[in-house]
C-alpha cells in the first residue's frame, strides 16, 4: 500500500471530527492532495458504518478521478466537487464535506450562514450554492447525461447531473477570494445538503468544518435568544 503516512493521518482525522460533532452519520467526506498531485479521498458508504474507518477505506485518485490506488470502495459521491476545488485553487491541500445539524439548518433555508463569532470572521458570511435535485435528475432522465462519470467515483449519472450544477457556483462565490487561501481556508454550504470546508492542509480544512458549524450553532442560538426565528419552510427555494 502507497501512501500509508497520509492514509493514517485521515483516519486519525476522521476520529478528531467524529469526537468534535462534525462528521456524523447522515453523510460527509473528506479528502486531501497529495505531494505527487494526486488526491487522496474518502470511499463511499463510510457514514453507513457510523465512520469506524481504517488506511484501507480510501481511494487514490489522479486529478480527473481515475484510480491511482483502490484498496477498497470507489470515491464517495461527492468527489466531482472536490476534484473541481482542487483543480481550481492550486492552494487547496484539504476538504471536509459534513452533514452537520446546525449548517445544515442555514443549508435547507437556502441561507447564509452569518459571521456572529470571531472564529467564524476569517472565513467570512457561508454562501449557499443551490440546485433543484429533482428538476436536474428528471432532464437526466429524460435526456441522458452531458458528463462522462470519471471511473473513480461512485455515482449514478443523476446525482453526477446535480453536482455538476453545484460546482460553477461554488467556482464563482469562492474564485474572488482566491487570494485569501493564502492566509486561511474557505467554506460554503449546499441547499439542503450539508457544509464544505476547504484548507491549506487537512488539519486547516477539519477546523474549518467546525468553525463552519460552532458558528451556525451561536447564530441559532443568538436568534433563539433574540426573540425567535421567524419561518421555518421544507423546500423554500423550489418548493
Ligand atoms: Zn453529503
Amino acid at each position: 500500500m502507497r501512501y500509508t503516512t497520509e492514509r493514517e493521518h485521515a483516519v486519525r482525522t476522521t476520529e478528531h471530527l467524529k469526537r468534535w460533532d462534525v462528521l456524523e452519520p447522515g453523510g460527509g467526506a473528506l479528502s486531501r492532495r497529495l505531494d505527487d498531485g494526486n488526491i487522496l479521498m474518502a470511499c463511499t458508504g463510510l457514514s453507513f458504518r457510523w465512520w469506524d474507518v481504517t488506511v484501507d477505506d480510501f481511494i487514490v485518485l489522479d486529478p480527473d478521478g481515475d484510480i491511482v490506488e483502490q484498496t477498497g470502495a470507489l470515491g464517495a459521491s461527492g468527489t466531482p466537487v472536490h476534484l473541481a476545488l482542487y483543480r481550481e485553487f492550486p492552494a487547496c491541500h484539504g476538504i471536509v464535506h459534513a452533514h452537520s445539524p446546525h449548517a445544515l439548518a442555514f443549508a435547507s433555508l437556502g441561507a447564509e450562514i452569518p459571521s456572529v463569532t470571531n472564529q467564524l470572521d476569517t472565513l467570512g458570511t457561508i454562501a449557499c450554492a443551490s440546485a433543484d435535485d429533482l428538476v436536474v435528475k428528471q432532464r437526466v432522465a429524460r435526456e441522458g447525461s452531458r458528463h462522462p462519470i470519471p471511473p473513480g467515483i461512485v455515482q449514478g449519472p443523476g446525482p453526477y447531473a446535480v453536482n455538476m450544477e453545484i460546482v460553477p457556483q461554488i467556482l464563482d462565490t469562492l474564485r474572488p477570494r482566491a487570494a485569501e487561501l493564502d492566509r486561511h481556508g474557505l467554506g460554503f454550504t449546499i441547499y439542503r445538503h450539508g457544509l464544505m470546508a476547504i484548507g491549506r492542509t487537512l488539519d486547516e480544512a477539519a477546523n474549518n468544518a467546525h468553525r463552519i458549524e460552532s458558528g451556525a450553532r451561536a447564530a441559532i442560538l443568538q436568534a433563539t435568544l433574540a426573540g425567535g426565528l421567524s419561518q421555518v419552510r421544507t423546500n423554500p427555494l423550489y418548493a
